[in-house]
């Protein structure tokens, strides 16, 4: 008789503190016979909740894939098949920019059960530890959460400038000029306060503070690199300062 099918859970790694794992992620990783993680998912979480199981790096790098997308599909559900407990253990939560939906697809369509365990997704988590809330009362009652990956167009940049509320942008570090650029094309104000934050949750967490007309300029100097959360709006300037100073503040 064949094996019993094994199952794949998708588990949000959240922001890269391995302390903000879900309890629910944690319980995955400690029954995981393997462990397929990406390179912004904190390598710690494993140490200390998947001991006993494979570990398997399919990072990427901005621009860089070492492991395909279809090649990460064809492992989980190879394993899965053969009866195996597959945890896939992604950044952040696994639906906001990671690719989640489809490798839930991909296993239906296998035949292979899985389910998803949400996580903390930096769009949030890493501005609140730079000490910038996403909302704030008379101050932004919406957050618009986009991907910088491919520069925006005419028609996105309008919407975006008209919105009124707080801009978070990921994977925007390579168009970060050209979205400072288009959104004051499209209307957005030249002071609106602006702030990057890179490296979240590691001891190279970094917050550049600047305006919207600076942004580009100030980036530049600070020679920002991925990964970082970008936060255009009026929220950026309801706090200074981190809450806890941990991590450097550039103030340009
Ligand atoms: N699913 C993830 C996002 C994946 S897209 C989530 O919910 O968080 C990858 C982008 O997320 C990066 O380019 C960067 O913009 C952001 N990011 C993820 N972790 C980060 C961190 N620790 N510090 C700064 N940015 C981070």
């Amino acid at each position: 008789m064949d094996a019993p099918i094994g199952t794949v859970t998708l588990v949000g790694a959240g922001p890269g503190d391995p302390d903000l794992l879900t309890i629910a992620a944690t319980k995955a990783l400690a029954a995981a016979d393997v462990v397929f993680y990406d390179r912004l998912a904190p390598r710690e979480a494993l140490d200390r909740h998947a001991r006993q199981a494979e570990l398997v790096p399919v990072g990427k790098t901005p621009g860089h894939h070492p492991v395909g997308q279809d090649a990460i599909e064809t492992a989980i559900i190879g394993h899965a098949l053969a009866g195996r407990t597959v945890v896939r253990f992604k950044g952040g939560d696994p639906f906001v920019f990671g690719r989640g939906a489809e490798e839930l697809l991909a296993c239906r369509t296998a035949g292979v059960p899985i389910t998803v365990i949400p996580g903390i997704t930096s769009a949030f988590a890493v501005p609140a530890e730079a000490g910038i809330p996403v909302t704030h009362r008379a101050v932004s009652r919406m957050v618009t959460v986009v991907s910088g990956h491919v520069p925006f167009d005419t028609n996105e940049l309008r919407h975006l400038a008209g919105l009124g509320g707080t801009i978070v942008v990921l994977m925007g570090v390579a168009t970060l000029a050209q979205t400072c650029i288009g959104l004051r094309a499209a209307g957005l104000g030249a002071e609106t306060p602006c702030a990057v934050i890179e490296n979240g949750f590691t001891s190279r967490q970094r917050t550049t503070r600047s305006t919207l007309d600076g942004l580009a300029a100030a980036a530049a100097r600070a020679q920002l690199s991925s990964p970082a959360v970008i936060v255009i709006g009026d929220v950026v300037a309801v706090t200074d300062v981190a809450p806890v100073k941990r991590f450097a503040t550039v103030t340009p």
